[in-house]
Formats: C-alpha cells, sequence, structure tokens
C-alpha cells in the first residue's frame, strides 16, 4: 500500500491507474478509522481495481467552537486498518497542502438548510469543498459514504448530479456496536456513564421502526422517539426530525421515501443517528 501527503503524489499515482484502465474507487474520511469505515473501503475492494482511502481531518468543515482539535488522531493505525482492508494508496495530505491561499467553496442549497446544516452552518460547505477536491484529484469511479451521515450522503449525491461528476456515489449500511450505537470516531469522547447512556439514540431508532409501520403523521412518530430519548437523563435531543429522503425537508404525513434523523447530546459529544423508510405503495 502506497501513502501519498502531497496532490501532486496522489494524482501522479491516480493517473497512472486511469491510464492503465485500472476503475478507481475512493473512501474518504477524516481517519481514526474504525469498522465502520472499515466496511466502506471492503465495498469499494470488492467493486473496483484500485482503492483509494482519503485520511484528512478537513478544517473548514468545522465551525471556531467545534472539536477540531480534540478529534482523535491515530494515523499508525488508519494505515494498517487500510491495508488490512486491502486499499492501494491512503492519501494524507496536511490542510496546508489542501488549501493554499485557497478562495473557493462549493456552496449547496436547500439540502443543506435542514438538520445538522443548521447546527452547523459552515460544516456541508465544508465537505462539499473538500469531496470537490478529492473528486478532481483522484478522479475515482466510485466513492463510497455510510448512511450514518445520511444527510451528507444525500447532499453528495445531488452535487454529484448537480456538477456532472463522473462518480457513482455507493451508500453503505450503519454499522453498530453490540449494544446498537453506531460506530463513531467521537465514540471516544464518551465517560463510561455516557457510553453507557448513548445507546438511548438506537433505542428511539428501533422504536421509531416499529411504530413508523403502523402508518402515523411525523409529529406522532417524533413524539414516540422522543419518549424513548427523555428516558435517559443524560440525553439532551437537538433534534428528532422526519424529512423528504431527497430533499431533507420536513415531511408532516409520511407518504413517501423519509429519513428519520436524529441529532442527541450525551455530554458534551454530539451523536447523530438515522433510519430511512419508504412507504410500502
Ligand atoms: P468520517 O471519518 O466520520 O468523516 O466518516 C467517513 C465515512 O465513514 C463517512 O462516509 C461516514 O458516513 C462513514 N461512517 C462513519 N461511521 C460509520 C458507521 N458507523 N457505519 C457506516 N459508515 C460510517
Amino acid at each position: 500500500m502506497q501513502i501519498a501527503y502531497t496532490v501532486e503524489d496522489a494524482k501522479r499515482i491516480t493517473r497512472a491507474w486511469k491510464k492503465e484502465g485500472q476503475t478507481i474507487g475512493l473512501v474518504p474520511t477524516m481517519g481514526y478509522l474504525h469498522e465502520g469505515h472499515a466496511s466502506l473501503i471492503k465495498k469499494a475492494r470488492e467493486n473496483n481495481d484500485k482503492v483509494v482511502v482519503s485520511v484528512f481531518l478537513n478544517p473548514i468543515q468545522f465551525a471556531p467552537n467545534e472539536d477540531l482539535d480534540s478529534y482523535p488522531r491515530d494515523f499508525d493505525h488508519d494505515c494498517a486498518l487500510a491495508e488490512e482492508m486491502g486499499a492501494d494508496l491512503v492519501f494524507h495530505p496536511e490542510p496546508s497542502e489542501m488549501y493554499k491561499n485557497h478562495e473557493t467553496y462549493v456552496n449547496m442549497g436547500l439540502l443543506t438548510e435542514s438538520m445538522d446544516g443548521l447546527a452547523r452552518p459552515i460544516h456541508f460547505r465544508g465537505v462539499c469543498t473538500v469531496l470537490t477536491k478529492l473528486f478532481n484529484i483522484m478522479q475515482p469511479d466510485n466513492a463510497y459514504f455510510g448512511q450514518k451521515d445520511a444527510q451528507q450522503l444525500a447532499i453528495v449525491k445531488k452535487m454529484v448530479f448537480d456538477l456532472n461528476f463522473d462518480v457513482k456515489i455507493t451508500g453503505c449500511p450503519i454499522v453498530r456496536e453490540d449494544d446498537g450505537l453506531a460506530k463513531s470516531s467521537r465514540n471516544t469522547y464518551l465517560s463510561p456513564e455516557e457510553r453507557a447512556a448513548a445507546p438511548v439514540l438506537s433505542r428511539s431508532i428501533a422504536e421509531g421502526q416499529r411504530v413508523i409501520k403502523a402508518g402515523m403523521a411525523s409529529a406522532d412518530l417524533v413524539a414516540q422517539m422522543m419518549k424513548v430519548l427523555d428516558s435517559e437523563p443524560l440525553a439532551d435531543t437537538e433534534y428528532v426530525k422526519v424529512v423528504d429522503a431527497l430533499t431533507m425537508q420536513p415531511v408532516e404525513t409520511i407518504d413517501r421515501p423519509v429519513l428519520v434523523a436524529m441529532a442527541v447530546h450525551v455530554g458534551p459529544t454530539r451523536l447523530i443517528d438515522n433510519f430511512s423508510w419508504e412507504p410500502e405503495d
């Protein structure tokens, strides 16, 4: 497995592959890789000749009050896991390599104006900008994203469509701990008490999946899910929303494919979880 630290090296390696007619699968990450990331790399390995994992803690998607400085890092472990999963290249640039006198940003409209986009106003601009750069540098045929970040996945699909990127976006299922907590690099922030409380998110998701089948209105569904979340004193819910799966806009009646998503603070740590659902006819 090769490691590239510069844009030039990453381009040189991936362009040579393209010249040979090899297909490239890209897995963009912020590092501190876990089994969730591993599942994406595995999927990329199955469907491409070459697999690139980017490990880049993208500063422009963090607001000044967010956790950029404390975000966990372990590049040696990331490389070991990427190699074990069959990656051919890890791209690990410094922020100064990616953003040299940088002035250009990719802004998206409606899809970023709900849920995480409200709490984190510059977040998706940073995500779309760095992905645009990664797509241009690597020119992947395929790119893999987790459904854990469902709003991000919807935004990336729309951006790729709107800007005519020649890359196919594949969403991969949420990988969870045994007790249901969605795996996340940020889970390391949780104290033992908070870690014990955190599965309340997935219990609320499970309750939502159970009751949504009865055909209830969004408000009733949210109320049922909130009951579960409110039963945990350490959990402070930022939002539970039912949104149109394509536009990310709230829906009152669940008569189309929806995303049911939540952000919950457990102590100082902000956790997210979600499920997707389609009415039967
Ligand atoms: P991150 O390093 O947190 O930016 O995540 C990189 C990619 O891994 C994103 O596409 C995430 O959605 C995905 N990912 C993170 N956690 C999980 C998980 N538990 N299951 C599946 N995919 C995940």
